[in-house]
């Protein structure tokens, strides 16, 4: 029952979308306000029913809400899906569509690129509504948010090795990458730059071709060996789930840490990563980079600030470190408990998020920092 299921996930609201001249199914799920308006890119994927689209919207909007307060913004969770195949379904009416919908919400929603969307279909969205981030540079935006993405898992796997392998940096450790697709091409960049070795994978050869050619010390093994490599840290950024109970047996690395979001297929091997000696550093903590980047358009963007910014979270991830040793709970958990706890305190100081009346320019913004 889809009101059962938005209790469990504790949302706020849930709102479905229909426009049938214009092709739009969509669901919008704000999961938490409370920090600010929920902010959460835009999906289109061919779902095979409504059903498999709101488990997706809801879990996908609610994991915003803790990456968002995990990183100390003062945004909500919110992500939307569109039911759609984004090779053949895509139109101007369709995002304009989309945009009036987001629109309606009056600021409480704000969207932006996910897996099936770009830039392009964010502007089609500008159209109708300012309550949208990743539009063109000419508009305001900053562009591919993946290379942010990139250093913040950088720096929270900086902070993962220097717990693990005591403070002597990346240099001459194994990093084993699977995916290289927009974040994994980027790392094994910024990898190749602090002296890892490097050995990556991904399933689309072209993919491969064009990281080997921008790292050229780079080893490629196939698929799914990248489990059995002999490894320091391995770093998940393909799809969710990488970690499951068949491949958490294969993993010999001391640190997971990337950019994929979900990493954990259940939330238990956080605790089954620990017990093995492995350090999981959270994957909505480390892969906030994007989101950082993003938020910074709100407030008029500025790039040295997204830096800024996505460098700390070199910081939280040992914040995070420090307070699952200190508190004898797995790394997911205290990141859990963090995000809880802000969203928590702040409430008490705020009250729930209601209308939200956003201007492009810097001081506009009534949270500008
Ligand atoms: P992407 O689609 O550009 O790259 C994913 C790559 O993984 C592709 O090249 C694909 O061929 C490859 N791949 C898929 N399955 C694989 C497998 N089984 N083995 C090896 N390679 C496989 O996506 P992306 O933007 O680089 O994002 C990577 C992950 O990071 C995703 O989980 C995404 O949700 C997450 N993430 C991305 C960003 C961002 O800024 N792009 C931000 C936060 C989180």
């Amino acid at each position: 029952m889809p009101m059962t299921e938005i209790r469990e996930y504790g949302h706020e609201q849930v709102v479905f979308c229909n426009n049938e001249e214009a092709g739009l199914q969509a669901i919008i799920g704000i999961h938490d306000t409370t920090l600010g308006p929920g902010l959460g890119g835009c999906r289109m994927y061919p779902y095979s029913s409504v059903q498999d689209a709101l488990t997706d919207a809801l879990r996908l909007s609610r994991g915003m809400s803790y990456k968002a307060a995990a990183a100390g913004l003062n945004l909500g969770g919110g992500k939307a899906v569109i039911i759609g195949d984004p090779k053949k379904d895509k139109s101007e009416a369709l995002f304009r569509a989309f945009g009036r919908a987001v629109e309606a919400l009056g600021g409480r929603y704000i969207t932006a690129e996910d897996v099936g969307t770009d830039v392009n279909d964010m502007e089609y969205i500008f159209m109708e509504t300012a309550s949208v981030t990743g539009v063109d540079a000419s508009h305001g935006g900053s562009g591919d948010p993946s290379p942010f993405t990139a250093l913040g898992v950088l720096q929270g796997m900086r902070a993962a090795c220097e717990a693990v392998f005591n403070g002597d940096g990346l240099k001459g450790h194994t990093v084993a990458v699977q995916g290289l697709g927009h974040v994994g091409f980027h790392l094994v960049k910024l990898l190749a730059d602090e002296g890892a070795r490097i050995v990556a994978c991904d399933i689309d050869k072209e993919k491969v071709q064009a990281a080997k050619a921008e790292v050229p010390g780079l080893e490629i093994v196939d698929g799914e060996q990248i489990f059995d490599v002999d490894m320091d840290v391995f770093a998940p950024c393909a799809m969710g789930s990488a970690i499951n109970d068949k491949t958490i047996k294969r993993i010999g690395a001391k640190v997971v840490c990337g950019a994929a979001n979900n990493q954990l297929d259940r939330d238990e091997l956080g605790a089954e990563l620990t017990s093995k000696g492995v350090l999981y550093a959270p994957d909505y903590v480390v892969n906030a980079g994007g989101l950082i980047n993003v938020s910074v358009e709100l407030e008029g963007y500025s790039r040295e600030q997204a830096l800024r910014l996505t460098r700390n979270i070199y910081y939280n991830t040992l914040k995070i470190l420090r307070m699952a040793r200190k508190e004898g709970i797995p790394t997911n958990q205290a990141a859990d408990r963090l995000a809880e706890e802000r969203i928590r305190s702040i409430g008490l100081v705020r009250g729930s998020f209601s209308n939200f009346n956003r201007g492009r320019g810097k001081g506009d913004h009534p949270f500008s920092r």
